[in-house]
């Protein structure tokens, strides 16, 4: 027989295998009580991992899965932590920890349908299910993807083909001398330009459109600026609407951008890899309801639907444009009919050749939950948010700016300051003291904020994403925040602001 290194015998793999289980489960039941962060630097970070080049010998496998579980478990950030309310990053459901391990072990390649037949079958149905969710006709096609960038690119990449004139999957998108243009405004996440520039386009091909003062895009300045553009030559193509931005949530009036769309014969595409999963909760911002207009839409089940890192999905309302954009037909590929149907081949509907079983965690999370339990915990995570916004906006040294979808952004003000907020001098030191508040915050491993900038103003940010977290852990930040906020104030605050 032979014996290979990385084999691991069923024995073995068995015990190894409990005690992993019996590790996480652990973790998973007091993970309340571990910091946050582990606020290390790199350097002493790095100073965790074995010393030396690349072994030369082996170790055994029991030991080395051991020694990585409590190295990972102790000095992680951890955004399942109840207090983790930072960027747009949920707590990782635990039947989806459970689900990777399974899919792991069959590890099908999703790629093609005859070496993936139930995977495929279940990825198919996932992407239905993600789109009656968010009120999107079932009938559309859909792609799993790493994640909410790749979900939107995969969307441009389609709208382009369908779009623009020429064959430009063959000639390029600038062959016929044209100068196709994309729009989305100036809050929208900066997947745009990435995607652009990625594509050939150069991101100077994104026309931002302005917001207006609660964060949505201006439809006034949309519509001026595509018909600048058009008398300027350019080749409009694309309009981008926002279902909740990064900084605040904003939703843009995604109702009337579809209706100009339409007008001016531009694909409608929706970033909803925050927001769309909010779609059908009762009381969510009614211009979600205009999802169902867009031609494509991306969404993030790794926010919003709890799953574990990495899951995007794209959908399209006509899903044949994927193929139409993305598909090659290799010679060693003999993937025909099987029983009359010709059956789906993921890797002629995106990017990836090979692909994992990311559908999987996803599938299993919402047969978990049904719709009743998603709406229901991502409805809690919108009160919460409210309820963190009433809390931090009634204590007399905190400025709680803004409350959409689960995202609340406020500021720590020193009371003697408050008054004088909009003086030069003290709007540069109020952001310094906030970007020094978070920065502390997070490093001490209490609660983990991120940041959002509007109008030059540098605010803290909490996005809840999150069903471990409850009332309590919302109440408490205010005091956190006045904690730190007025030792670093007194640490800092210049002589002539005193
Ligand atoms: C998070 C987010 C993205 C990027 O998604 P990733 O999963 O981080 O790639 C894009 N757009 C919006 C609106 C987002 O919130």
């Amino acid at each position: 027989m032979r014996s290979a290194p990385i084999d691991l015998p069923a024995d073995k793999f068995r015990e190894a295998g409990h005690r992993l289980i019996d590790d996480v489960a652990d973790f998973l039941s007091d993970i309340a009580t571990h910091p946050v962060a582990p606020g290390l630097s790199p350097a002493e970070t790095r100073a965790l991992l074995p010393t030396g080049g690349l072994p030369d010998g082996g170790a055994d496998p029991a030991t080395l899965l051991r020694e990585v579980t409590e190295l990972l478990l102790s000095k992680s950030t951890l955004n399942g932590h109840p207090r983790f309310f930072g960027y747009i990053t949920s707590s990782p459901a635990p039947l989806g920890i459970l689900a990777d391990l399974l899919a792991a072990a069959v590890n099908p390649n999703v790629g093609a349908w005859s070496l993936s037949p139930v995977a495929t079958e279940i990825e198919r149905q996932a992407i239905a299910w993600i789109a009656e969710l968010v009120g999107y006709p079932p009938g559309c096609g859909g792609l799993f993807v790493s994640g909410g960038n790749m979900a939107n690119i995969v969307a441009l990449i389609a709208a382009r083909a369908a779009q623009l004139p020429g064959n430009v999957r063959a000639r390029g998108v600038t062959a016929d001398g044209q100068r196709p243009v994309i729009y989305a405004s100036a809050e929208a996440h900066t997947w745009v330009q990435k995607a652009a520039d990625m594509i050939g386009l150069g991101s100077d091909a994104v026309h931002l459109v302005k917001v207006d003062d609660r964060q949505v895009m201006d439809l006034h300045d949309l519509r001026e600026t595509i018909t600048r553009d058009r008398a300027a030559g350019f080749t409009p193509f694309i309009v981008i609407g926002t279902a909740g931005t990064t900084a605040t949530g904003a939703v843009d009036p995604l109702g009337e951008i579809a209706e100009i769309s339409r007008d001016e014969k531009l694909w409608f595409h929706v970033d909803g890899a925050y927001g769309a999963p909010a779609a059908r909760v009762p009381g969510a911002p009614s211009e979600l309801a205009a999802l169902e207009f867009a031609d494509s839409i991306a969404v993030d089940p790794h926010k919003w639907l709890y799953s574990p890192l990495e899951a995007g999905c794209v959908l399209l309302r006509d899903g044949r444009l994927l193929p139409d954009a993305f598909s090659y037909h290799p010679t060693y590929y003999h993937f025909g009919e099987i029983d009359g149907e010709e059956p789906v081949n993921f890797y002629e509907w995106g990017p990836q050749n090979s692909r994992g079983f990311r559908a999987l965690k996803v599938w299993l999370g919402m047969r978990q939950v049904g719709r009743d339990g998603a709406l229901r915990m991502i409805a809690d995570d919108i009160s919460l948010a409210r309820r963190l916004y009433e809390a931090t906006g009634a204590h007399p040294e905190i400025e709680a700016v803004t409350c959409s979808l689960s995202i609340v952004t406020l500021a720590y003000v020193p009371g003697d300051l408050s008054a004088r907020s909009t003086e030069h001098e003290v709007f540069a030191y109020l952001n310094e003291l906030n970007e020094a508040l978070l920065t502390a915050m997070v490093d001490g491993g209490e609660a983990y904020l991120s940041n959002a900038v509007i109008d030059g103003r540098y605010l803290m940010r909490a996005c809840i994403v999150n069903f471990r977290t409850d009332a309590g852990d919302v109440e408490a930040i205010p005091e956190i925040i006045t904690r730190i906020g007025q030792s670093i104030d007194k640490d800092r605050r210049p002589a002539k602001l005193r």
